[in-house]
């Protein structure tokens, strides 16, 4: 570097597809003497009219440029992507046909982005209780003792406790004006924390409490084992830990993350989400103290550059956190355990479409260590090739897995929600003072309305789907794009007074429930009620402390939490995902069933499961109820091989859409036109029409094949044809390889 400041390669963190792999030149430094920002630097730089971030990428011009003739970038922050962190999002861009500035963006350490605009830093109107409020004085209305009762001292949004109980605002403001309340004013909304890191499922201000150690059952002992005999070994190595709901998987991982940082080296969990993981966070704590990092997406940025430094410098040897933490800094990273590993969340459903599983694959693949995928429900692909699965069986606290029982829902004169059967075990077990979950998959309060008379269904105006009807906001709402309208008294096509409610979902189901316990034992869990990571947390902390309660909600119920005093989970609709057009909606419903039947009976108390199907006879229910998982994944994965399916074919999918019909449908069918020829006899399905969402017509292509390979290499370059004729006038391309849901 001759005197001066210096040139650099930056790639604008921009989800461009256009941009796809183009670095930019700027200057940086102030002098000669400065030492030129490393590689990995992230970086503030003038981008036509606005300032973005950027990362740098190489020193020295990328060609032959007038340097006086560069703008300056700016170094934000002492922290740069790890080389191979970089090398990764190279990776990673390359592998899912991502640009390559969005691909960095998911391993820049989050706190040196600018915060995004929308959610998370919305301001919003928290209360909180006064201290010593005389509440007798205050002469409280029951609504007004409810509301007031979900406000924790910490406070809450003001719309989080109207949500919760139902009330209107003005029942809140009464509470405020009776000095019950006070109102915090507009505040940032960010949940609260303990310390300098949220801590999830801690009680309350205190320290974990330290637990006795477990003494292993024979099977985890083996487990354990295994697993350490393949982290000792230099070559990278993947392993299933196949073990059913409560059969002690986390202390197999806790056990090998012992070894591991003993020896220096340090871990990834990665959980589906924090916030629906139970106890995990507060066991680890518990064994391994402050060397725990936690990483999730409601830290704010001061807690994320604290938890960054933790992790990158080494002192947080073990890290917690949703998919994104697959990127986790980890110095000497030995193990990535993936939890839950079915879960669909681990795919990301924005650019890059990234699989947390896969890239977890190619970390460990990098340092020669070891991915742990446990689950109870293992995906179909997992069980292809590779090396042979680890089982636990059991459950080594000795709760029988629960009974599984039908209830054929075609033998219920007429009954839409909960079956005779399924009422009475409701309140024999609400009448042991034992606790209950129901699932439905399906929020709101009446499905669709559709008229009696002509048969009109209110449709959403931007999409191409129903309304469903919501009785506490009293409207109509699409759960696609958030569009709302109010509820029609008359039909608006025929003016008929005939508009009748369709198939109930979690609202209606929870309001049917309301006598069977005392008003304070009744909780719901969906995302109409859940407002945010700390809003599940608190909703499943006040359920695991009641007796008796019920908790009703959409397949959120059915994750990993371990509730000991749970003895009945009745499923009010297995059949909700089976008819989806999907090709893993059979292994969907399969999973769902088994992971929430697991959920009963996980202590002393044995559980019961109420299976209610229109479809008893359909094999995947039908196996399910009977546990018979091996018969499930033989016939699945035959099916999967008949059909050519992943994982005996890789699938990408690629969406087209516009707001115009026709150009939706010419970029498709030009893509298709462009790939058949090259590709093997059948292996370009489409293009296909699909419903319109958020105004926006789709047409989707899938391609199916052996050579993913070749699909991927011609389909970047068809993409970058596309661009050309079509990109302008507003079509736009979504490739996503190795989708999770096909349609
Ligand atoms: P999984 O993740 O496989 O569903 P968990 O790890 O949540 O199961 O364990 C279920 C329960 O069993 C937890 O309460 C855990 O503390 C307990 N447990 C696990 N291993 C043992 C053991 N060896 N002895 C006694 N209890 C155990
Ligand atoms: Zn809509």
């Amino acid at each position: 570097m001759g005197g001066g400041p210096c040139v650099v390669q930056v790639v604008p963190l921009l989800g461009v597809r256009s941009l796809a792999a183009r670095t930019f030149d700027y200057l940086v430094g102030e002098s000669a003497d400065a030492a030129p920002p490393s590689v990995g630097s992230v970086v503030r730089i003038p981008f036509g009219r606005r300032r973005i971030t950027g990362v740098v990428v190489a020193h020295g011009a990328s060609g032959a440029v007038d340097s006086s003739r560069l703008l300056r970038a700016e170094v934000v922050g002492p922290e740069a992507v790890s080389e191979d962190l970089l090398e990764l999002a190279r990776e990673l861009s390359e592998y899912y046909l991502a640009p390559w500035g969005a691909c960095l963006r998911a391993v820049v350490p989050a706190h040196l982005l600018p915060a995004a605009s929308g959610s998370s830093g919305r301001r919003v109107t928290w209360v909180r209780p006064i201290e010593g409020a005389d509440l007798d004085a205050c002469a409280l209305t029951p609504r007004q003792r409810s509301a007031l009762a979900v406000v924790p001292d910490e406070g809450l949004p003001l719309a989080d406790v109207c949500r919760l109980t139902g009330v209107g605002r003005g029942v809140v403001q009464a509470l405020v004006e009776k000095g019950a309340l006070t109102a915090t004013g507009e505040r940032v909304d960010r949940p609260r924390s303990v310390g300098g890191v949220p801590r999830p499922d801690c009680p309350e201000g205190g320290a974990p409490a330290a637990r006795p150690r477990l003494i292993l059952s024979a099977e985890q002992q083996a487990a354990v084992d295994e697993l350490s005999a393949a982290l000792e070994t230099p070559d990278p190595e993947s392993r299933l830990l196949w073990g059913v709901t409560g059969s002690g998987k986390t202390e197999v991982y806790t056990r090998v993350f012992e070894r591991v940082v003993d020896s220096g080296g340090g871990a990834i969990l990665l959980v589906p989400e924090i916030a629906l993981t139970g106890q995990v966070v507060e066991r680890l704590r518990a064994r391994f103290g402050e060397t725990v990092g936690v990483l999730h997406s409601a830290l704010s940025p001061g807690q994320r550059a604290a938890q960054h430094r933790e992790i990158a410098g080494g002192r947080a040897r073990v890290v917690v956190g949703a998919r994104s933490a697959v990127f986790a800094p980890v110095p000497q990273l030995r193990v990535i355990v993936v939890d839950e590993a079915h879960d669909s969340s681990y795919k990301q459903d924005e650019e890059p479409r990234y699989d947390a599983r896969t890239v977890a694959w190619w970390r460990v693949r990098r340092v020669g260590g070891l991915l742990i995928e446990g689950t109870a429900t293992p995906r179909v692909e997992t069980l292809v090739g590779g090396a042979r699965p680890i089982l636990l069986r059991e459950r080594p606290t000795g709760g029988a897995l629960p009974d599984v029982e039908v209830v054929d829902m075609r033998r219920q004169g007429g009954v839409r929600v909960l079956a005779p059967r399924s009422r009475r075990a409701l309140q024999e077990t609400v009448s042991r003072g034992e606790q209950a979950i129901v699932l439905l998959n399906r929020r709101g309060y009446a499905g669709f309305l559709h008229c009696d008379h002509c048969g009109h269904v209110p449709m959403c105006a931007r999409c191409e789907v129903s309304l469903t009807y919501h009785r506490s906001r009293n409207g109509l709402f699409c759960h696609h794009c958030g569009f709302q309208a109010p509820t029609p008294g008359l039909c608006p096509v025929c003016g008929e007074a005939a508009l009748a409610r369709g198939t109930p979902g979690t609202e209606k189901l929870a309001d049917e429930l309301r006598g069977y316990v005392p008003e304070d034992g009744l909780f719901r869990l969906d995302s109409d009620v859940v407002t945010s990571g700390t809003r599940v947390r608190e909703i499943l902390q006040a359920f695991g402390r009641t007796t008796p309660a019920i908790l009703v909600g959409t397949q959120m119920v059915a994750k990993g939490h371990d509730f000991p005093l749970v003895t009945l989970v009745v499923v009010a609709d297995a059949d909700t995902g089976l008819y989806l057009p999907d090709l893993r909606s059979v292994e969907r419903t399969f999973q769902l069933l088994v992971q929430v039947s697991g959920r009963a009976g996980r202590a002393a108390h044995p559980g019961r499961v109420l299976v209610q199907t229109w479809n008893p006879e359909v094999p995947c229910i039908r196996m399910a109820v009977d546990r018979d998982v091996q018969a499930f994944y033989r016939d699945e994965l035959a099916a999967r091989e008949r059909l050519g399916y992943p994982p005996f074919g890789r699938l990408i999918r690629v969406l087209v859409s516009s707001r115009e019909e026709a150009r939706a449908q010419a970029g498709a069918s030009y893509l298709a036109d462009r790939l058949r020829p090259h590709l093997a006899e059948g292996s370009v399905r489409g293009p296909a029409r699909l419903p319109r969402l958020r105004g926006r017509a789709r047409w989707q292509l899938l391609l199916l094949g052996d050579d993913a390979e070749r699909s991927r290499h011609l389909l970047a370059r068809a993409a970058e044809q596309l661009r050309a004729p079509y990109a302008r006038r507003g079509v736009d391309l979504i490739i996503d390889v190795d989708p999770q849901w096909s349609a």
